[in-house]
């Protein structure tokens, strides 16, 4: 049952979590409130294949800074993220070349909006999954 953090998460700015013998842990990316990252550090590199809904069609990308880079792309909605740099968005962008409208746009149906729900059924929410990657980045990183 996720509590009030006593103060917001360093990797995610989630707000709540669970305590454990007087440990807590943020209920979104699982990163441990004590070991704070040392903010002089930059954040570990995440790189994530993301799949953006515009109307009917998506659009296939990769980013390791999605929360920026997505603010500048007219969009409906994120409908998956996936872990992976630029050689996973080019095997998908092979994989659906028959979709392809355009660019980095394809149609969202078929064999894609398969796909789609295939990713987001392995990873969940794509948000909370970044928080997640980012956070196992972090621990790995500084353990
Ligand atoms: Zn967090």
């Amino acid at each position: 049952m996720p509590e009030p953090l006593p103060t917001p998460c360093r990797v995610c700015g989630g707000d709540t979590g669970t305590r454990q013998d007087d440990v807590w842990h943020c209920a979104r990316c699982g990163w441990r409130l004590g070991d704070a990252p040392d903010a002089d550090l930059p954040l570990p590199r995440v790189d994530v294949v993301y799949y953006l809904r515009y109307r009917d069609r998506v659009k296939i990308g990769t980013s390791a800074t999605p929360r920026r880079r997505l603010t500048a792309i007219m969009h409906d909605e994120v409908l998956a993220f996936e872990p992976g740099d630029r050689t996973v968005e080019q095997r998908r962008h092979r994989e659906f070349a028959e979709l392809r409208e355009g660019g980095e746009w394809f149609t969202l149906t078929g064999p894609l909006a398969a796909h789609v729900d295939e990713v987001r059924d392995r990873f969940g929410d794509p948000w909370p999954a970044y928080d997640r990657w980012l956070g196992d980045a972090l621990r790995r990183l500084s353990s």
